[in-house]
């Protein structure tokens, strides 16, 4: 199914096993950690559900086999010198068997993954030359500019959402996303202020509709 060279796996240096990052594709929260094979990586590749070898059990282990809470491949990706791997999935359920999402914490994923990845070259590309950069004179304009398209795009996001156009919408969205993290970086704030208010929010107790 997935192509990946077997042969450029170093699996001698582990006695046998390889350890595989297993990842949430979608939020890129590392869900657990298991060793894999030679014959659980080729049947991950094959069925395209996660498979490790148990060292408890001493054997092949199917993660979601008795539980059902298979660990769907997106793929399989080796490090840079092939003993070890990072297996991007989409859970059925929970990949931890104590019922928590990630076997490293019952916390929801920051969700900073490609958002995270964009603040980055936001503040990157601040430094740059502003003629060099649409997003360092953007900066250098100050941020009641970088408002002033927050509001046009959100127009325009709102305009697109209504008239049920999905693929203009998505367009404008991003449009939407990537001015307001400029705003927020001209302001001296980080999409991570903004996760801590909707994490507050979502407190039972500080619910108040
Ligand atoms: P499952 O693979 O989800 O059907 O679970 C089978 C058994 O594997 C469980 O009863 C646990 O003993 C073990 N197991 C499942 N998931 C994990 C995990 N994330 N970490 C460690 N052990 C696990
Ligand atoms: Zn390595
Ligand atoms: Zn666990
Ligand atoms: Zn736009």
């Amino acid at each position: 199914m997935m192509d990946l060279d077997l042969q450029s796996i170093d699996f001698a240096k582990g006695n046998g096993l390889i350890p595989a990052v297993v990842q949430d594709a979608d939020t890129l929260q590392v869900l657990t950690l298991a060793y894999m094979d030679e014959a659980a990586l080729r049947e991950t590749l094959d069925s395209g559900q996660a498979t490790f070898f148990s060292r408890s059990r001493g054997g092949r282990w199917c993660k979601g086999e008795t539980s059902g809470d298979f660990l769907n491949v997106v793929s399989v990706t080796p490090d840079c010198d092939g003993d070890a791997v990072v297996v991007k999935v989409r859970p059925v359920g929970n990949a931890c068997h104590l019922n928590r999402i990630s076997c490293f914490g019952e916390e929801d994923a920051p969700g900073l993954g490609r958002v995270g990845r964009l603040e980055r070259t936001i503040h990157v590309r601040a430094q740059a030359d502003p003629n060099d950069s649409w997003t360092a004179r953007l900066i250098a304009q100050g941020p009641k500019r970088a408002a002033q398209k927050v509001g046009e795009e959100g127009v325009e996001t709102a305009l697109a959402g209504a008239a049920g156009d999905n693929t203009e919408l998505a367009s404008e969205a991003a449009d939407l996303i990537y001015h307001l993290l400029v705003l927020l970086h001209a302001r001296h704030m980080v999409f991570q202020d903004v996760l801590d208010v909707l994490a507050r929010r979502a407190e039972p107790a500080n619910h108040s509709g």
